[in-house]
């Protein structure tokens, strides 16, 4: 029954990308790279293992403590893995957060730009690439810079405190068609030559992926749905 399951997680994994590389052929796009962040919160080591064992090296995890548990000794036994954080980051999680992810995909807050770099400087690490969060649907209720103030604090970010910003990141309203989001996020990317776009989950990747995300970030339909966490 495990086995099953473990091997079900690859499975998936290769159905992502082929349904992405099928939708840029039905409209005979190009298709650009789009590196699959397999988004494992709350999921155990066993439950990842058969993906890193499938040389699959791109993670995503929401809460800094959880990941220091699980990803510390799986490094121990896997190189080179690429470990993205995509939850809301706090300010006295810094120190632990910079040690434990190569990719930090929520930076959405001045102070927590200035904390950052003083912890990057810290641990030497100052070339770690980093994703803004942009609050693309303006919701109350969520983390990340307006869409209009998103300009101002890449410049901040990049030419006051010489953060390496390489991507943004968004979660578009829920219950609402992502696409137009997605746009909008492609544009306020170009505006800004900003090179990757962090967009796009288990019930829109392949409009994300449409619609120019360099990054999908996917676990239900890779893992199944999850427990109540
Ligand atoms: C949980 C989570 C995901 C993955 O969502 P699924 O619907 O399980 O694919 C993606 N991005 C963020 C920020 C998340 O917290």
């Amino acid at each position: 029954m495990e086995e099953s399951q473990n091997q079900n997680s690859v499975a998936n994994l290769n159905q992502v990308k082929d349904s992405i590389a099928k939708a840029f052929a039905k409209f005979n796009l190009r298709q650009k790279n789009v590196s699959v962040v397999v988004v494992s919160k709350t999921r155990s080591s066993h439950e990842i293992e058969p993906l890193l064992r499938s040389n699959h090296l791109i993670f995503g995890e929401n809460k800094v403590q959880e990941a220091k548990q699980k990803w510390l000794p799986l490094r121990e036994k896997y190189k080179n893995i690429e470990l993205h954080l995509i939850g809301h980051l706090q300010t006295n999680k810094i120190k632990d957060a910079v040690s434990v992810f190569d990719v930090i995909e929520t930076l959405d807050n001045e102070k927590l730009a200035i904390a950052l770099k003083e912890e990057l400087v810290a641990q030497n690490k100052i070339a770690m690439p980093l994703f803004i969060q942009v609050n693309i649907g303006e919701e109350k209720q969520k983390s990340g810079i307006l869409p209009r103030e998103t300009s101002d604090f890449v410049k901040f970010c990049t030419k006051e405190l010489s953060l390496n910003i390489v991507g943004l990141m968004c979660i578009p309203p829920a219950n609402e068609l992502s696409s137009p989001f997605f746009l909008l996020m492609q544009k306020i990317a170009k505006s800004n030559k900003i090179k990757y776009l962090s967009m796009g989950m288990s019930n829109d990747y392949i409009n994300g992926a449409l619609m120019g995300a360099s990054h999908v970030r996917i676990g239900t339909a890779i893992f199944g749905e999850r427990g109540i966490a």
